[in-house]
This record gives C-alpha cells, structure tokens and sequence, in this order.
C-alpha cells in the first residue's frame, strides 16, 4: 500500500504542480500592461483564479514565497548593486500594512525599510513633492517599501483639489521621467495597487469602529474619502493607463481576500528579485592565508 508519505507532493497538492505556473499566472494576471487603457470595473478586488488552492494551502506556499524572499535579501545585500523599490497604493483599509508584514516578515531589518507618507508638511510642501520621496530611495543592496508615495499628488491632491489642474496634469510625464532615472540608475520599481471593493471597505471600517484593537487605525476621514470613491476611481484609473511603464510597472491585486493578496505580491516581488540574476560576490579574502 502507498502510503500518504510517499505520493509525490503534486498529486497531494495540485497547487504545487508549477510554483512557476502560480508565478506567470499572477505577473501576467495582474500586470498593467504599458500604455493599456485601464477601467477598474474589469478588475475585479474577489477575484482568486490564479491559485487553485485553499486559503490553508495559500499559507504554505507563501511560507516557501517569504524563505525565497530572505535567502534572495541576502544575496541582493552581499551584492550590494541593485536597488529595489516597491510602492503599495490603496484606498483605506486596502491592506497596505497587513501585506508588508505578511510578505517582508521573513527579511533582515538592516536591508530593508518602509517610508510611509502621510500629509506633507509644511516644509515638505515648500518644496517640490518629489523631494521628500526622493531622499527616501533605496541605496544599493537595500529593499525600500513606500507605504502610499509621490501618486499622492496625482490622487489626493486631485481629488481635493490642492493644486489646480494643469499643475498635476504635468505630473504624469514628470513621475514617468523620475522613475525611468532611477531604473537606469539601477532601481527595480514594482508598483501595487491593493485593490479592494467599496462593500469591503464598509465592512473593515465597521470593524475598525467596533473592535479595541483596531480602534486606533479608525479615522472620521476614513469615512469622508469613503464618500470620494468615484472620484478616487477615477484618479486612479488615469494613473495606471498613464504611469505603467516596462521599467515600472503597476500590478492591480486583488484585495477582498488577504491570504490572495499576500500570495499575489508575495509571486511577484520574487519573480523580479529572481530575474536579476543575482550573484554573491567573490571573497576578498586570500584563502591561502592563514586565518
Ligand atoms: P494613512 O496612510 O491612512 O495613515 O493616511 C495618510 C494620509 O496622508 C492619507 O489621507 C493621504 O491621502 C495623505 N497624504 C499622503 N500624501 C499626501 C500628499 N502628497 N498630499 C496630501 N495628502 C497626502
Ligand atoms: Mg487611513
């Protein structure tokens, strides 16, 4: 008799038939495609088809996703020549913090660090809005997680009318150049939106408002913006048709289901990671010395 230890794992768990398949599924599924006219009633936030599995299986996979993630950290800090930058955009209770500690839990905290941006303030605002983003860059060898970012000024401010309309029209070619200046300077961009449904959105703010623990991320603005979301929408949309570039690209992930949505960014960050081919460098040492 074969026992349930001996069938191979693939049989026992279609999922892991083709970690690789899981991966272009989810690159291909959920890319921008350069230049594509984007209407985000074609994505959908429920949408899970890239992954035949459960939500338990979701979880082993992204395990093996977050081990691939450190060992890749490793290398891309002891090669100390690539920079790497992921930007996570969403509307309110989309996730933003939940899938940076469920995707970079397993990294070393000295290669890697988040920058949220909140409100600028008013030295900030004195000066151009691409200054306090692009102090906060990665430097060789680094991961830098930009949790909102500089399409604040193509969302926010448009929405709300900060700066009037031929001021952040401009700021698509803007945004476009200084992106492509720092990937030919050696920056990897990946761009997230974590794109949930205005039904679950009601449903996380309604959480927030009644549970203790998450009282505190509750903000009466929340409920304000929740009243913009057309218009948020509609920024939005403009800003994936017209900021997804072959050097940085945006991925619309679905975000109804967190356990898909981690594993979603958690396929793609190490498809990128992987396609730079890294290597550690060789030792300075001379190995015929004696220690
Ligand atoms: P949170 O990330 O929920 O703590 O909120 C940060 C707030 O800062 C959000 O309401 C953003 O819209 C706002 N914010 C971030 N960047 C900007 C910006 N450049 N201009 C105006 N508001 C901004
Ligand atoms: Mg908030």
């Amino acid at each position: 008799m074969v026992s349930k230890k001996d069938t191979p794992a693939a049989s026992r768990f279609p999922w892991m038939i083709c970690c690789e398949c899981i991966m272009i599924n989810f690159v291909h599924r959920y890319k921008v495609e350069p230049k594509s006219k984007v209407s985000l009633r074609r994505w959908e936030p429920g949408d899970h088809r890239a992954f035949s599995g459960e939500k338990k299986d979701a979880e082993r996979v992204l395990l093996k996703l977050t081990e691939q993630l450190s060992q890749l950290q490793e290398v891309l800090y002891a090669e100390h020549k690539h920079k790497i930058l992921i930007i996570f955009q969403a509307m309110d209770t989309g996730g933003k913090d939940g899938t940076i500690k469920a995707v970079f839990r397993e990294m070393a905290p000295q290669g890697i660090h988040v920058s949220s941006f909140k409100v600028p303030t008013a030295e900030e605002l004195d000066h151009d809005y691409l200054w306090r983003i692009h102090k906060c860059g990665p430097a060789k060898g680094e991961i830098v997680l930009f949790n909102r970012s500089h399409y604040e000024d193509l969302l926010t401010v448009r929405v709300h009318q900060l700066v009037p309309e031929d001021v952040w029209r401009k700021r698509f070619a803007q945004i476009n150049d200084f992106e492509r200046m720092l990937a030919e300077e050696g920056t990897t961009i990946i761009k997230f939106y974590l794109n949930i449904s205005k039904k679950e959105q009601k449903k996380r703010l309604q959480e927030r408002s009644e549970d203790p623990t998450k009282r505190w991320k509750f903000s009466p603005n929340d409920l304000s913006e929740r009243k913009l979301w057309e218009e948020y929408m509609k920024a939005y949309e403009d800003v994936f048709s017209l900021t997804s570039t072959a050097y940085a690209p945006w991925y619309i992930v679905p975000a109804d289901r967190n356990w898909y949505r981690n594993l979603c960014v958690a396929t793609i960050v190490v498809d990128a990671l992987k396609k730079l081919k890294m290597k550690y460098p060789r030792p300075r040492l001379n190995r015929h010395r004696q220690v």
